[in-house]
């Protein structure tokens, strides 16, 4: 046993750590991450020998607030919007005592969070035989005295629906004062639906998660945006690091919020949205595949006949696709990226000579 073993929490080592290994990542097809499969631009190297404070860089602010349709002042960029995530669990979930509630099936790093937090985590499953809608009572209902955030996500992770924006708000009413709402729009870009940013303003208690990973295509850069109200930006910004983002990272996020980047970011979401409807229509043929869903993101939730054969053509191949290993009722379920059309036809390939070797049985 390593020396640190009796010294570390003990339910840190009782938790499966989030799987972000990607093999065959270097040759593979990857419709595993939900990202864009174009390569995003780089900056001309800046400077390195200054710190740099986002804070103090106005122009940055600005540009972030103009594109949110917010104010300077609710807006804390994050290492990611995970960093989002972690870091309102850190600040309104005392371990051992308060609880999170997270709907069903979705993204699985809220509960990750709370339970490095040693938050409790409550569900109020979203309503399959519904399109995954959200159950207001339930999750009204299931709501404890000690639960500080309820998170929800629209578009969905990996269902790809939307969550009624009327719903979520008579949630945000219902908890005013008793429990944050926190709103994951990681995939609003490729959806038709208006951002919630601009209530954080009426609501203390909503905040808003927004993503520079998918739409922008800035995976590897490693920024999000979290939009609260000034009170809570300011105390979540005291829980960070000092100096949290290199120079090349600011630098390069000034650039994509420059409109000809954004003209750019317009085209790719197009793009990606009609190569999802034929992928959709693609799929929706195979007998292989038992039901595909509606999406709102650039990402495809199905369900398959043969999910083991599926994912072992799969893994031949170096396609990499999200299987949600061990969570319960949905082993025969896959999220798949919408990429570029040769890329997504490698999976429809791989799913018809599937389907071939069956006829052939
Ligand atoms: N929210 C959702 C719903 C996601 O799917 C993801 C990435 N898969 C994230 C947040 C995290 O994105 P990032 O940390 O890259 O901003």
């Amino acid at each position: 046993m390593s020396d640190f073993a009796n010294l570390i929490r003990p339910e840190l080592l009782a938790i499966k750590p989030f799987d972000v290994t990607r093999p065959g990542f270097e040759q593979g097809i990857l419709l595993d991450a939900n990202e864009l499969p174009w390569e995003s631009g780089q900056a001309k190297a800046p400077a390195l020998n200054r710190y740099v404070d986002e804070m103090f860089e106005p122009s940055l602010l600005a540009s972030l607030a103009a594109f949110y349709e917010t104010l300077p002042e609710q807006i804390l960029l994050t290492r990611g919007s995970c960093e989002g995530i972690d870091l309102l669990v850190r600040a309104f979930c005392r371990p051992g005592q308060d609880a999170i509630l997270v709907c069903p099936p979705t993204f699985s790093i809220f509960s990750q969070c709370a339970l490095m937090q040693g938050a409790k985590v409550n569900v109020a499953p979203l309503i399959a035989l519904q399109d995954y809608a959200l159950d207001v009572a339930l999750l009204l209902n299931s709501v404890t005295e000690n639960t500080k955030l309820v998170f929800l996500c629209t578009p969905n992770n990996p269902t790809g629906n939307v969550l009624s924006q009327a719903e979520i708000i008579r949630v945000v009413e219902a908890l005013q004062g008793k429990a944050m709402v926190v709103v994951d729009e990681a995939y609003i870009e490729f959806s038709t639906e208006k951002s919630m940013a601009s209530l954080v303003e009426r609501y203390s208690n909503l905040v808003v998660l927004r993503t520079f990973s998918k739409a922008f295509g800035l995976a590897g850069l490693r920024c999000g945006t979290l939009i609260a109200q000034k009170g809570l930006i300011k105390i979540l910004t005291g829980m960070m690091m000092p100096f949290p983002f290199s120079v090349l990272t600011l630098q390069t996020l000034q650039q994509a919020l420059q409109p000809m980047r954004l003209q750019q970011m317009q085209q790719h979401i197009a793009a990606i949205c009609v190569y999802r409807d034929q992928f959709k229509q693609a799929l929706k043929q195979l007998a292989m595949v038992k039901k595909v869903w509606d999406s709102a993101g650039n990402f495809l939730f199905m369900q398959l006949n043969d999910t083991k054969a599926v994912l072992q053509l799969c893994h031949e191949n170096n396609i990499l696709v999200r299987h949600f290993v061990g969570v319960k009722g949905y082993e025969d379920y896959l999220r798949v990226t919408v990429a570029l059309p040769e890329q997504n036809a490698v999976f429809l390939q791989a799913l018809s000579t599937l389907e071939a070797c069956a006829l052939n049985d």
